[in-house]
């Protein structure tokens, strides 16, 4: 079976066996990680290993803190302007679609949005170029959706801030591809798609910007609490963290993101140009601003769409149904997807647009 699922989304089956024969013993200590201690040594070597895996893998500089907080991506929408806003302040936003929206919205509850730039005016089908964004000069920070999961729009390259913090929800697109953290005030990403999951979400942030959280601000979403508490202000959520470390463990073994953006780039590529060189299926997506891990597309009938689904699923090929809010298709190819399933799946497109002549 392939699994194309946007989230929770396929895990590497090398790691889902060994989080299985681990499940009721953890490395010969008689019980499972879910039910040690968080205090305890072995659960900090769990969680400290982690840690300096995904350090590793993403070249996370010092001054930055790695936190594995609670509540998933949406629960950060608020959290960012309860610590970096202050009470009479603002920041801006780029809004590239579902996700870009979802989180201005929410921002907009703690104090004025600007939204500096929008993809609105390109029927959300290419990012706004740079020199078109209205930034201001009272914004406390810029947030961006690097990859819009639900619209397939991706930026292949960091926005230029200046010294405002530029912070980034990159649920999606995480541990694809290497990426220069310290251009970030902060990163964060839930982790059901290429970390482990749900529930669980990754935050990477620059040490100078904690501490500055408003006075209402509640104690459990204080990313300085947080960061003092070694991420363990209250109970973690211990077995995300765990399987999280041994994704990042598996992304090592496969060579690093140097290894995966290679893997990536092909399989996306594979995945476009049948697209591209086909009569019954299209992407509206500039080119350029292609999403490399949410590749959305549409049948030239929908009436179609019912008869694909259902041979699709005859031959294993799972969860290609596109987001009830835009319809059509969407294969979601994060790390876990192998080229052997991105294979399948274009020789099962080639083959049903033969079929309808
Ligand atoms: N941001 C992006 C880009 C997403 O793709 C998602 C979920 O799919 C979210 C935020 C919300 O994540 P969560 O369900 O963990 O709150």
């Amino acid at each position: 079976l392939f699994n194309f699922c946007a989230g929770p989304a396929a895990l590497p089956e090398a790691v889902l066996q060994q989080a299985q024969t681990e499940l009721l013993d953890w490395q010969g200590k008689g019980l499972s990680v879910m039910e040690m201690s968080h205090r305890s040594e072995e659960f900090t070597s769990v969680a400290e290993t982690a840690e300096q895996d995904l350090r590793d893998l993403l070249n996370i500089p010092s001054n930055y803190r790695v936190l594995f907080l609670q509540g998933g991506a949406s629960q950060q929408f608020a959290q960012i302007p309860l610590n970096f806003m202050p009470e009479d302040g603002s920041a801006d936003y780029i809004d590239t679609g579902i996700w870009s929206a979802k989180a201005i919205e929410e921002a907009a509850r703690f104090g004025h949005v600007n939204v500096a730039a929008s993809a609105k005016a390109h029927d959300y089908f290419a990012i706004p170029g740079q020199n078109d964004w209205q930034l201001s000069d009272a914004a406390s920070y810029v947030h961006y959706t690097p990859n819009e999961t639900i619209g397939g729009l991706e930026f292949g390259w960091i926005p230029e801030v200046g010294d405002t913090p530029l912070i980034a929800d990159m649920s999606s697109t995480i541990l694809s591809r290497p990426l220069d953290v310290s251009k970030f005030g902060m990163i964060y990403a839930g982790a059901q798609k290429n970390i482990g999951p749900s529930g669980l979400v990754v935050v990477i942030v620059r040490e100078d910007l904690l501490g500055a959280a408003r006075a209402s601000c509640p104690t459990m979403l204080d990313y300085a609490v947080a960061a003092k508490n070694g991420s363990m202000y209250n109970t973690p959520p211990t077995f995300g963290w765990y399987l999280a470390g041994l994704i990042f463990k598996w992304l090592k073994e496969q060579g690093g993101l140097e290894a995966m953006e290679r893997i990536n780039k092909v399989k996306q590529q594979t995945l476009y140009r049948a697209i591209d060189n086909s009569e019954l299926y299209s992407n509206p997506i500039n080119p350029a601003d292609r999403s490399w891990m949410n590749v959305p597309f549409r049948l030239a009938d929908d009436r179609l769409d019912k008869l694909f689904l259902a041979g699709a699923e005859e031959r294993g090929l799972l969860n290609l149904k596109g987001h009830r809010s835009v319809g059509g298709m969407r294969a979601s190819i994060y790390n876990a997807v192998t080229q052997q399933a991105v294979d399948a799946l274009v020789a099962y497109m080639a083959e049903f647009e033969k079929q309808q002549g």
